[in-house]
């Protein structure tokens, strides 16, 4: 089993003891359905070992990064979500509510209103997409 936190609420719904909508899972990431949706489609893509935030990431992630990436495309293939109205991205510290790295999938997009278009803007300073943490993941070396 991954290295997980006992009180994490994320690490919870990944050991099924806490309750989750899971759309995939396999034995590095888990897909949920996000308790709060903005959109039709809202799901949250979590790596199963707890990583704090986004912005924690290492070089040494990077594998584990791009398995969270890939599962966009499954998620996206298997619900057929369309790719052109489609959101993605990651709190950045401190505007993260739950301290478990999730990476949120938004679709479609055009069916959010003002304010959540606002919370989930693309590369705010609380909101930033896959690449600029992968850049800042390469750049995290102690
Ligand atoms: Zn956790
Ligand atoms: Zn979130």
């Amino acid at each position: 089993m991954a290295e997980q936190e006992a009180n994490c609420i994320f690490c919870k719904i990944i050991r099924n003891e806490a309750p989750g909508e899971k759309i995939y899972e396999d034995n590095d990431v888990t897909c949920i359905k996000d308790i709060n949706p903005v959109s039709t489609h809202h799901y949250l893509i979590i790596p199963n070992r707890h990583i704090r935030n986004a912005k924690v990431l290492k070089p040494e992630d990077s594998e584990l990064f791009d398995k969270i990436i890939a599962t966009v495309d499954i998620i996206t293939d298997k619900l057929s979500l369309n790719p052109a109205s489609t959101r993605t991205g990651f709190h950045w510290p401190p505007f993260n509510t739950v301290h478990h790295l999730h990476l949120h999938v938004i679709s479609p997009v055009e069916e959010m209103n003002m304010i959540r278009k606002f919370m989930f803007s693309p590369n705010s300073y609380w909101f930033v997409s896959t690449d600029y943490v992968k850049l800042h993941m390469e750049k995290n070396c102690k």
